[in-house]
């Protein structure tokens, strides 16, 4: 195998830390904030288990560095890397807490995630870098899999509820 670059490197940590929403049942993404070559922070996306809307995993990650710095202002040289390509909130959350680089691995494919428009706006006097397919490969895998696996499991609750409903027909007699 190749050799891995520094920033692939931190991506695999972040698909690892996908994994472990992923065995909760969770839309496996991760995030894991970097500062000074460490990872200072790491986050899931936990939508489900808590049951709110602003449980991404670069939330969790930011949520978490902040406390660790007491401060909501990141210092200088953060590193954000997520498997996949923010939303705008985790967007904008990058540039409030003044991430300087955002590293993402899988895009998203539906276009609607703004991150280059939001990076370049300069909303808050903040500039971000943001790179995207970073061990893309590997963080779209995740994905794929556990999208094809719900599709699976749908289809045979589905081939069961029809099975069900048809024994519960009358018969002919
Ligand atoms: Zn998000």
């Amino acid at each position: 195998m190749a050799r891995r670059t520094r920033e692939e490197k931190f991506m695999l940590k972040a698909v690892q830390v996908a994994r472990r929403g992923l065995e909760q049942g969770e839309v496996p993404i991760g995030a894991v904030l970097v500062y000074q070559d460490k990872v200072v922070a790491s986050g899931y996306n936990r939508r489900l288990k808590l049951q709110l809307a602003s449980a991404h995993a670069e939330m969790m990650a930011i949520d978490k560095a902040c406390k660790k710095f007491h401060s909501w202002r990141l210092p200088e040289g953060c590193e954000l890397y997520v498997t996949l390509e923010p939303c705008p909130m985790c967007m904008g959350a990058c540039l409030n807490a003044r991430v300087d680089k955002v590293y993402f691995g899988a895009y998203e494919q539906k276009g609607r995630s703004l991150t280059a428009e939001l990076a370049e706006a300069n909303l808050l006097n903040h500039k971000t870098t943001v790179i995207g397919g970073v061990a893309e490969r590997e963080c779209a895998e995740i994905l794929t899999a556990f999208f094809s696996s719900m599709r699976a499991k749908q289809k045979e609750e589905k081939r069961l509820k029809k099975e069900e409903m048809e024994s519960n027909l009358p018969k002919e007699i």
